[in-house]
């Protein structure tokens, strides 16, 4: 079984995607466990900051690696917040989603009910050593809005107030099989397993 190592220490993120690479056989591993510091991210779109991410994860563990870079675009916001979705409030580590999460919630105080569309959205890329010249890069969209206050208790981030108009909850009030089908990162994916052609 070949090792590809996850380029993030989101334990929650490491849960997800372990269960959609179940059908593969690679052992997932996090970067946590080679004490990976975190990559900075540079970028200024989804695609460069998981490419970012995966090389530097290459790089410092030898292996083949897999990043993704996602977030939430709110249309009223135009765009944001967009690849600043993770310190969206300033902050970052514990506490930050509840802020980001209240900051979302002011910033769209004004907005109605039926001008508060947003997505999610992901980049994936794998990459197969840290100067692999063609990555393999996918992207996944998730189309929802954002309520005007916080209903469930599954995921993480904003999921508490990302509501899904086909489920009629939000995606934190989703189990966490039924949102590994629907989400972003699972379109991501989706699309990575079908054209992976990793090890060989
Ligand atoms: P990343 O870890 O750099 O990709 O940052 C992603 C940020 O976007 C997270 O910290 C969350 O705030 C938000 N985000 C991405 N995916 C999700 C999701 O599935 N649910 C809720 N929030 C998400």
């Amino acid at each position: 079984m070949s090792r590809i190592v996850l380029a993030s220490g989101n334990k929650a993120k490491l849960q997800e995607m372990r269960a959609l690479l179940a059908a593969k056989r690679v052992e997932l591993l996090s970067q946590d466990e080679f004490d990976v510091d975190a990559a900075d991210e540079t970028g200024l779109s989804f695609v460069e900051n998981a490419i970012i991410k995966a090389r530097h994860a290459c790089r410092e563990t030898g292996l083949a690696a897999i990043a993704d870079d996602s977030g939430l675009e709110v249309d009223a916001l135009e765009g944001a917040p967009g690849i600043y979705s993770a310190r969206y409030a300033g902050c970052e580590g514990p506490g930050a989603d509840e802020e980001n999460n209240l900051k979302l919630l002011s910033e769209l105080e004004q907005v109605p009910e039926d001008e508060r569309s947003a997505r999610f959205q992901c980049a994936i890329v794998l990459m197969r050593h840290a100067d692999d010249p063609m990555p393999l890069v996918c992207q996944g969209t998730w189309e929802g809005s954002i309520l005007f206050r916080p209903r469930g208790r599954n995921g993480f981030g904003y999921d508490p107030l990302f509501f899904v108009p086909g489920e009629n909850c939000t995606s934190a009030e989703l189990p966490p099989a039924r949102k590994n089908l629907l989400s972003h990162r699972a379109r991501a994916i989706g699309k990575l397993l079908s054209c992976w052609n990793y090890p060989h």
